[in-house]
C-alpha cells in the first residue's frame, strides 16, 4: 500500500493493522510523518509524508550540511613564525582557520635570546617576538587549539588531522609548520646525560651552570649566539667546532672573539661525554690529526642543527635527500591541498623572516584553493606540476 504523499484523511481511511485487521488510528502527526496506531492491539505503524528517494536526498543534504559546517578551510600545524603568520594571512582572507600547537608559541624563536636581522626590530628577545606574532594573530580572532597532532591523513575532498584526544578535525587545506628538531652528536654518555649537564637549549638550562665550566658545540649561528648568552653565566665556555672556520655570520665570529670567557677550540669533535655519577664531568675530544684530549666541563650545549620535524609528514609526500619536504612556489606539496613551511621545507635560507614568508604565502594560495573548490572547481585539477 502507498500512503504516501497522500491526506492525512486518506491515511486514516486506508491503513489496518496488519495483525488485526481494524483500521488504525493517527496516534501523532507532524510535518514529516503520521504516526498511526491500531485502536485493538495497540500497534503502531510510522507513515512518511515524503517519498524514501526525497527522504534520502534530504538525510544527505543534512549530512554534507553538517560536514561542510565543520570543515576548516585551513588546519595549520605549528605557532612558530611560520605557522602564526599563515594564521595571520589565514585570518585576513576570512578563512575559517584553527592552529594546533601543543607548545607554547613562537617555537625555536622564542628561545631565541637576540634577533637582530628581523626587520624593524634591530634587535629583539625570541621570546619578545613571539609574543608579538601571537598577539597579531590573535588580534584577526585566530583559533588556537594546544593539543598534540598525532597523524595527518590526506583525503580527497578534504584531509584529516588525528589529534591526540582522539578527536578528528577536517580541512580542505592543511598547511604543516612543525618546524625542526635538534640534531644530536650520536656519541656516548649523550642520551644517559641528558638533563644531567647535556642540553639542547642554553635559555632553558643555563642558569643551572652559574660559574661552572661549560662546552658548546656547533660552528652556526645558533651555537656562536648561545656561546655569548652562556658566556654570562659560566665560569668559561669552550666552543668547540669540528672544522677550522665557523659557518656563522661574520658580526658574530667576531663578537665571540672579543669576548675573554670564550675559548675556542676548532678542528675538534666530542667522541666520549663522561660522567662523574652527578652528571657530565668531562669530554673527551678529538682533532685532526687524531689526538685525543680531556676536557673538565660540568656542562655540554650541542647547536649542531635542526632536522626538519618530518614525523607527521603523511606518506607519499616528497621528501629531499636531507629530509625536507620539497614543495613549489607556493609551498604547495606533491599532495594538493597540503603545504609545507619554515623549518620542514626544503630551501636555500633558514630565517624567521623566511618562515614568516612562507606562512604567508601558503596561507594566500590555500585560500585561493579553498575559494576556487568552493566555487565547484576541485583544487587538484587547477593545479599544475
Ligand atoms: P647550522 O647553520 O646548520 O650549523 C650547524 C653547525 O653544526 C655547523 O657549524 C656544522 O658544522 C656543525 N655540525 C653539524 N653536524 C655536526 C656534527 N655531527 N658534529 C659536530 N658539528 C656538527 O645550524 P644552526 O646554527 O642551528 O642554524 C640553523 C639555521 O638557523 C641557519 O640557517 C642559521 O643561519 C639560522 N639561525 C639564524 C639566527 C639569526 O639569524 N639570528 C640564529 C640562529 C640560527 P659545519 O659548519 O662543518 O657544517
Amino acid at each position: 500500500m502507498d500512503y504516501i504523499n497522500k491526506p492525512e484523511s486518506v491515511i486514516k481511511a486506508c491503513r489496518r493493522c496488519d495483525d488485526c485487521g481494524i483500521r488504525a488510528e493517527v496516534k501523532s502527526e507532524d510535518e514529516e510523518m503520521c504516526l498511526l496506531q491500531c485502536s485493538i492491539c495497540g500497534k503502531e505503524y510510522p507513515f512518511y509524508k515524503s517519498s524514501p528517494e526525497k527522504r534520502l536526498e534530504q538525510a544527505i543534504n543534512e549530512e554534507s550540511n553538517m560536514l561542510t559546517s565543520e570543515i576548516y578551510d585551513i588546519i595549520i600545524i605549528g605557532g612558530g613564525p611560520a605557522g602564526l603568520t599563515a594564521g595571520i594571512y589565514a585570518m585576513r582572507a576570512s578563512m575559517k582557520t584553527i592552529l594546533i600547537e601543543k607548545g607554547p608559541p613562537g617555537g625555536q624563536m622564542a628561545i631565541n635570546k637576540g634577533i637582530e636581522n628581523y626587520p624593524g626590530f634591530i634587535d629583539i628577545n625570541g621570546f619578545t617576538l613571539s609574543e608579538k606574532f601571537l598577539e597579531h594573530a590573535q588580534w584577526y580572532g585566530l583559533e588556537i587549539l594546544p593539543v598534540e597532532v598525532v597523524a595527518i591523513e590526506p583525503g580527497i575532498d578534504f584531509h584529516s588531522v588525528r589529534l591526540e584526544n582522539g578527536t578528528t578535525l577536517n580541512g580542505y587545506t592543511i598547511v604543516m609548520a612543525p618546524g625542526g628538531v635538534s640534531r644530536t652528536l650520536g656519541v656516548p654518555g649523550e642520551t644517559e646525560n641528558l638533563g644531567q649537564g647535556v642540553s639542547y637549549c642554553a635559555t632553558c638550562d643555563g642558569f643551572f651552570y652559574r660559574g661552572k665550566p661549560v662546552a658548546v658545540v656547533g660552528g652556526g649561528d645558533t651555537a656562536l649566539e648561545e656561546a655569548l648568552y652562556l658566556s654570562k653565566i659560566a665560569s668559561e665556555v669552550h666552543l668547540i667546532h669540528r672544522r677550522n672556520e665557523f659557518r656563522a655570520g661574520r658580526i658574530l665570529q667576531q663578537r665571540i672573539l672579543r669576548d675573554p670567557k670564550i675559548n675556542i677550540t676548532l678542528n675538534s669533535v666530542v667522541t666520549n661525554i663522561i660522567s662523574n655519577g652527578n652528571g657530565v664531568g668531562s669530554l673527551v675530544l678529538r682533532n685532526g690529526n687524531g689526538h685525543e684530549s680531556k676536557l673538565n666541563v660540568e656542562g655540554i650545549f650541542i647547536f649542531i642543527g635542526f632536522s626538519a620535524n618530518s614525523k607527521l609528514v603523511p606518506a607519499g609526500i616528497k621528501l629531499s635527500a636531507n629530509g625536507y619536504v620539497l614543495t613549489d612556489e607556493k609551498c604547495e606539496t606533491n599532495i594538493c591541498g597540503i603545504f609545507a613551511i619554515g623549518d620542514l621545507r626544503e630551501k636555500y635560507a633558514n630565517q624567521i623572516v623566511v618562515a614568516a614568508s612562507d606562512g604567508c604565502v601558503s596561507a594566500l594560495a590555500a585560500a585561493r584553493a579553498v575559494e576556487m573548490k568552493k566555487a565547484g572547481f576541485t583544487a587538484c585539477k587547477l593545479q599544475r606540476r
